[in-house]
């Protein structure tokens, strides 16, 4: 079996020609942008614009990456489109924060309709038969997937796969959050998502990562890594290899094995680059252990509920802005104002949250982070 290619490529600047460099450096190091992408060919770069902010906040890939991977597909004559949805209201307005809409209107880069989408079927999936995928996506030849390495308490790390997600427009990604609850199900549709929409390559911003309270609250950590693949699987696990993440703990690796998208087993992985330990990073500020399954057992449910992580609002912090709320998928809400008074922090109902953690993401003020409670801490953690 061949191996999947990953490229590390130190990068300690934003600098657009440093970056640019370094991209092509990369991309070279895994056959080059013409053995990827054909001449005439309209490809799609999807970067990841949670909610768009200033690009120094770490929050969206960085307008140098992107830049980067747009010149050398330009180069390489494809017709280059992007796209991202955030889950917060229409992706111009984002982009435009992100810095990526002037960036890419000065290339001729054009924006794609991530905003609406069409069914499409998925025969071969794990999990999901059919998606609603934006059309953006569907009306392209191929997809470049731009991550930025930012924690995450549901899926510990966003990477690659996970970014594919803004491929799903705008609320309907919330539905999925509802359906399903179980953390593995959430990743086995991460996964069908890639293999439907399976990126021709992915270049990961490491640059600068995100850590602690990610994907949007977290503290910025200089990583200097650009991470370059074909495989998404890969390509995450080598970054959870950088922050001294087991792999195995994010639970698209796995999955993401067993339906063929990519491997993670190190074996498995040819690192070409620069060398991955002179990117460790031990204690980077990250979950490091597995998630666990929701069960339908009520005694079980009970118990999980009662020592799993779960998002805690620092009132200290909160402005009562009502973002959370609002953001809530659940019906009823795990997560309203308490008695109607909407000038107090609201609270949680921990018996009803399915620890999607959409209100800690769309917390402006960092309020809400992922919390150990005491009897986990005290039982199952260290
Ligand atoms: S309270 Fe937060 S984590 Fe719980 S279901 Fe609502 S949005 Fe998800
Ligand atoms: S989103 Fe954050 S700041 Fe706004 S009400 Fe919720 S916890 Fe408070």
């Amino acid at each position: 079996m061949n191996r999947s290619k990953v490229a590390l490529i130190r990068c300690e600047t934003y600098d657009p020609d440093t970056v640019y460099q370094a991209v092509r450096r990369g991309l070279d190091l895994i056959g080059g942008i013409s053995s990827l992408v054909k001449s005439g060919e309209r490809i799609v770069m999807k970067p990841n614009v949670l909610y768009g902010t200033n690009p120094e906040k770490g929050v969206s890939t960085h307008p140098s990456v992107f830049r980067a991977v747009g010149k050398l597909l330009q180069e390489s004559s494809a017709r280059v489109a992007y796209g991202d949805s955030p889950s917060f209201a229409g992706a111009e307005g984002h982009m435009k924060r992100a810095g990526l809409k002037q960036l890419a209107d000065e290339m001729g880069i054009e924006l794609a309709d991530f905003d609406k989408g069409r069914t499409v079927s998925h025969k071969e999936s794990l999990l999901i038969k059919s998606f609603v995928i934006a059309n953006g996506v569907l009306d392209s030849d191929g997809m470049v997937n731009l991550p930025k390495l930012k924690t995450h308490p549901l899926v510990r790390l966003t990477g690659a796969v996970k970014n594919q997600f803004g491929c799903v427009p705008g609320l309907l990604k919330s539905q999925y959050h509802v359906k399903l609850a179980d953390p593995y199900d959430f990743a086995a549709m991460l996964v069908d998502l890639n293999t439907l929409a399976r990126p021709r390559f992915c270049v990961m911003d490491g640059v600068v990562a995100m850590e602690g309270n990610g994907p949007r609250s977290g503290k910025l950590r200089k990583l200097n890594v650009l991470l370059f693949s074909t495989d998404p699987v890969a390509l995450d696990a080598t970054a959870c290899r950088i922050i001294n993440v087991d792999p195995e703990v994010v639970p698209t690796s796995t999955l993401g094995e067993k339906a063929g998208l990519g491997v993670y087993h190190s074996e498995d992985i040819e690192l070409v680059g620069d060398s991955l330990e002179s990117f460790l990073c031990r204690d980077f500020d990250v979950i490091r252990t597995p998630q666990e399954h929701c069960s339908q057992n009520r005694v079980k449910a009970f118990i999980k509920n009662r020592t799993c992580e779960r998002p805690v609002i620092d009132g200290a912090k909160c402005t009562s802005c009502g973002m959370c709320v609002k953001m809530c998928p659940v019906d009823p809400k795990a997560l309203d104002w308490r008695k109607g008074d909407e000038k107090k922090p609201p609270a949680h109902n921990y018996d009803r949250c399915i620890r999607c953690y959409c209100c800690q993401e769309a917390c402006p003020e960092g309020a809400i982070s992922a919390q150990s409670t005491v009897l986990g801490r005290l039982f199952f953690r260290n």
